[in-house]
């Protein structure tokens, strides 16, 4: 490989062919309006959750669509499921299912899930 004068941070580097996007792929196929979102974030501004915490749901689906799903777990149980987000969205995406679905995920690949909390 040629030497350009700088290297790569291995912490910053977001490898497509070993993550993991079944989730997404489980998301699209139960709640398709997720292809919808335009990351404008007006979800994460209205979010009941946000307030308290540092949840934010278009960073969660942007790792999700990245396959990057390391402290998924941790991350979803900080919402309500009050439905807040859903009602403000512009684009119709049904955000309170794709947690709800997130959730039922985590729920039947609880093995997958406990592996990818450990690796961090
Ligand atoms: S409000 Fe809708 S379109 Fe905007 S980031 Fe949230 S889910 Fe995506
Ligand atoms: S359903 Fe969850 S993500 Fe949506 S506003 Fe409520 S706490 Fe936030």
């Amino acid at each position: 490989m040629e030497k350009f004068g700088y290297t790569i941070s291995t912490g910053r580097l977001i490898d497509y062919d070993k993550n993991d996007k079944t989730l997404y792929y489980y998301l699209k196929n139960n709640e398709p309006s997720i292809q919808l979102c335009i990351g404008c974030g007006g979800c994460t501004a209205t979010c009941s959750s946000g307030n308290f915490t540092n949840f934010n749901f278009r960073k969660l689906h942007l790792l999700i669509s990245r396959g990057e799903l390391t402290n998924i777990e941790q991350e979803i149980s900080k919402c309500m499921l009050c439905g807040k987000c859903k009602l403000v969205c512009p684009r119709g995406v049904n955000t309170r299912n794709v947690i709800f679905r997130i959730k039922r995920w985590i729920y039947e690949n609880q093995s997958k899930i406990l592996i990818l909390d450990t690796e961090i």
